[in-house]
Parts: structure tokens; C-alpha cells; sequence
């Protein structure tokens, strides 16, 4: 009998022993027992201006029961969200709006305080808990922007001056937008919290209005108008019969030159491929060159009025819209976006103004050209030239020479294709070679900005 029972004894403490190793297994991998504590996600940034909501993500294995929200001030602590959960929840996700009170508070260092429970039975049964603090900045208020002084003025194709203040205790952009979704980047002005930019108004554009916006790092936004009297202009669009002779003589000098005609047999779509791909091509490379604003402080852009080419007639002018014709059939067409200027053969170009020559090499179409950088987004552009006489890199004076006019890519007779253009846009040459136009719509808006500024 005694024998019989230290048996069964011993049998229930092999039970005992399979039991307590059973629970500890199952207290080691189930979820009931997780030992992990709650994630806390914050998705909000650092500034918040009380619009968007606060957005925070709860991730637990065995789910959470509860949570609590809190926005703890130097004052006094707002609750946000509370919860006690009846079912364990596995991913919270929550969008708290902030409570109305919270729109009269004076203080702008706030901590949003997260704490979160589990329904793990770790810990004697009372669960994981995490909490998460982070520290944020309350700002409601919007950039303030002012418009100090503008070239009166715009002509469709033309160019303007707009200098402006800017203020915001976390301004995080600040750009002018054309209509046509044409951002111009401004450099500051004089002193901080001012600033200048040219714009353009694209001469294929019929519409044009400018905005300057102005955006801070809560996502408060400023959309200030900027009026301009507009001057639409219509430019001449030309039909361009072109021949045999051409199409067999420059199209098939030019179509040897580039990769896209490569292969390219019939002589039309060499003609279409040369005129729309590659001038495509090529105005890419100039606009992506000519888009660069310098970061400096800029105090004023003084022009002398361009003048490339002594005693240069125009033969085309800028914002022609050319229609090609074969055997009366259109087969392309393209704008013509510089001034073409033509004198003697090779001859000399010159620059009236200091600038810093931004490239100087092969560009297709445009053949050898140099682009100068004048200041503020400016830049004069030189093509077909028959050489050049400076290097990219290069600082040029007023005075200098810097190229010879010639025939060098898509010309047809020996010219200079002069171009100007703003941040990126090309723009008409006329207005900056004319002494009333740039004291009217620069220098004076320069003049009546710096008087506003002394002023303040
Ligand atoms: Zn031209």
C-alpha cells in the first residue's frame, strides 16, 4: 500500500512537473504572457498649428485595453483622449482633433504625452505599459507678406522686378508662382526678411497672374497677390515654306550631327525630329543652366543696356511662332525664343555688363554658345557663334569680347541668336536693351523699396 502510494505520489509530481514545464512554455510563447510593451507612433512633426489633427498609431501584440492622450503645458494639462478598452485592440489608430481651448492658449512649448496598457497577464497580470513624450510647438499664425515695390507692369513674354517682406517665426518656403505653376526662387533683399526676385511672363502663355507664397514649417500658408498691369502682345506667327534645297543641304548636314537622326532616312521626319526633338533637347539644357539663383544677399541689379552686336540688324525677332510647310502640308512647328541680330561676317560680340560665364560649349541647335550670368537669375545667351573667346567659370567685365558671330548650328546664314532669360525663361531681349525700360521697371523699383525699407 505504502509503496502503492509513494507511487501515485511520485506520479503526481511528474504531472505537477509537465504542468509547470506546459505553463512556462505557454507563458513563454503566447500572446498572454508577451512581455513586449506597446508601440507608440506620433506621426505629427515638431510644429503644429492646431488644423491638423494629432495622429498617433498604437501597435501591441495581445492588444491594448488602455490609453490616455495628454498635452501638458507649463499651466496646466489638456486631455486629448481617454479610453478604456473592453476588447483588446491590436493596432490603434487615432485622429484627435484638438478641443476648442486649446485655440486661446498664450504658450507655444507644449508636450503631448501618450500612455498606453496592454492585455498581457505579465507582470502578475497587470500588463506591459509604454509611455511616449514628444515636444511640439504650437503656431497658428500665418507667414505675413507684404508687397514693398513691383515693376508697375507686365508684357506678355516680358520680364518684372517684385521686392516684398516676408515674416514667420518658422518659415519653411517661400517662392512667386506664376499661373502657369512657374515657381521664381527670391534672394533676400538688403536685410534679412525682405526680398527680390525677377519674373517672366512666358511669351506661349495668354494669362498670367503672380502669387508670392509663403509657407511655414507648421503648414500655415500665405497666398499674397501681386498686381500687375498686363500688356498682352501678339506676336507674329510665320509660314515657312520649306524646300528641297534645304532639306538636302543643312537638314542633312545638321542630321549627321545628332543621335536622334541617326538611321533616319526620310527626309521629313529628319526635318520634324531636328526642329521639335532636339530644340527640345536644347532648351532643356539652357533652361535647367539658366534656373540657378544665387543664395547671397543681393542690394541691386544694375544693367547697362545690352547691345551684343555693334550695328546689328534684326532679321528675326523674338516670340515669332514659325508654322513649316512641305508641298502646302504643315509639318511642324516652333517658337523662336531669342533676337537674331546679324552685322559682318565673325563679328565681334561683346558684353556691356560683368557677369560670370555659367557655360560655354556645343548646344545643337544653337550651335556654339556661351551663357552669362548677370545677377538675380539673369542670364544672356549667344548662339551660332564661330568661336568663343571665354571659359565656363569665367568672370567677364563690361567691355569685353566674348565670342564671333557665325553660322555654327541650326542657322542659315551667319547671325547672332541673342537670348535673355529670367530663372529660366526665356524672355523678350528688347526690354533689357531699352535705357527707359530698365530705369522704369528695375532701378526705380529698387529706389522706391530701399526708401520703404529706410522708412522702417
Ligand atoms: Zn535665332
Amino acid at each position: 500500500m505504502r509503496r502503492k502510494k509513494s507511487n501515485a505520489s511520485a506520479l503526481m509530481a511528474k504531472l505537477l512537473m509537465v504542468v509547470i514545464v506546459a505553463v512556462a512554455i505557454y507563458v513563454g510563447v503566447s500572446d498572454t504572457f508577451e512581455r513586449d510593451e506597446p508601440v507608440i507612433v506620433i506621426h505629427n512633426t515638431e510644429y503644429w498649428n492646431l488644423k491638423e489633427p494629432i495622429s498617433i498609431q498604437i501597435n501591441d501584440q495581445s492588444g491594448m485595453t488602455s490609453y490616455t492622450v495628454v498635452l501638458k503645458t507649463q499651466k496646466e494639462n489638456f486631455d486629448l483622449a481617454q479610453e478604456m478598452l473592453m476588447t483588446p485592440n491590436k493596432e490603434l489608430k487615432l485622429n484627435i482633433k484638438p478641443p476648442k481651448r486649446l485655440f486661446g492658449l498664450k504658450e507655444h512649448d507644449v508636450t503631448l504625452y501618450v500612455e498606453a496598457n496592454d492585455a498581457s497577464q505579465w507582470n502578475f497580470f497587470k500588463g506591459n505599459s509604454a509611455t511616449v513624450t514628444k515636444k511640439m510647438i504650437i503656431d497658428k499664425k500665418r507667414p505675413q507678406v507684404n508687397v514693398i515695390a513691383n515693376s508697375r507692369s507686365i508684357t506678355q513674354g516680358g520680364s518684372a522686378l517684385v521686392i516684398f517682406k516676408a515674416s514667420d517665426d518658422n518659415l519653411q518656403s517661400l517662392y512667386l508662382q506664376s499661373s502657369n505653376g512657374k515657381k521664381f526662387y527670391p534672394q533676400t533683399y538688403m536685410e534679412a526678411g525682405y526680398y527680390a526676385s525677377l519674373v517672366a511672363w512666358p511669351v506661349k502663355e495668354k494669362n498670367f497672374r503672380m502669387h508670392i507664397i509663403a509657407k511655414d514649417m507648421a503648414g500655415n500658408l500665405t497666398k499674397k497677390y501681386v498686381p500687375f498691369y498686363l500688356n498682352n502682345k501678339t506676336y507674329r506667327t510665320s509660314k515657312i515654306n520649306i524646300t528641297d534645297r534645304f532639306l538636302d543641304g543643312k537638314i542633312a548636314e545638321l542630321a549627321e550631327e545628332f543621335v536622334e537622326t541617326q538611321g533616319v532616312e526620310d527626309r521629313i521626319k529628319r526635318f520634324k525630329i531636328i526642329n521639335e526633338d532636339v530644340r527640345a533637347k536644347n532648351e532643356a539644357l539652357i533652361h535647367k543652366i539658366t534656373s540657378k539663383v544665387p543664395e547671397d544677399i543681393v542690394e541691386r541689379l544694375t544693367i547697362t543696356p545690352f547691345y551684343p552686336l555693334k550695328n546689328g540688324k534684326k532679321v528675326a525677332s523674338f516670340g515669332d511662332h514659325r508654322y513649316y510647310y512641305y508641298n502646302n502640308k504643315r509639318v511642324s512647328e516652333s517658337y523662336h525664343l531669342g533676337l537674331d541680330l546679324a552685322s559682318v561676317q565673325m563679328g565681334k560680340i561683346k558684353t556691356r555688363n560683368s557677369g560670370k560665364v555659367v557655360f560655354a560649349g556645343d548646344n545643337g541647335l544653337y550651335g556654339n554658345m556661351p551663357i552669362i550670368h548677370l545677377g538675380m537669375g539673369l542670364y544672356t545667351l549667344y548662339g551660332h557663334c564661330s568661336s568663343v573667346d571665354v571659359n565656363a567659370e569665367e568672370e567677364v567685365s563690361a567691355g569685353m569680347k566674348i565670342a564671333n558671330t557665325g553660322m555654327s548650328g541650326y542657322a542659315m546664314g551667319d547671325h547672332l541668336h541673342f537670348g535673355v532669360l529670367v530663372q529660366g525663361v526665356e524672355v523678350r531681349p528688347e526690354e533689357w536693351m531699352d535705357k527707359q525700360w530698365i530705369r522704369l521697371n528695375i532701378e526705380n523699383i529698387f529706389k522706391s523699396a530701399q526708401k520703404v525699407i529706410n522708412r522702417s
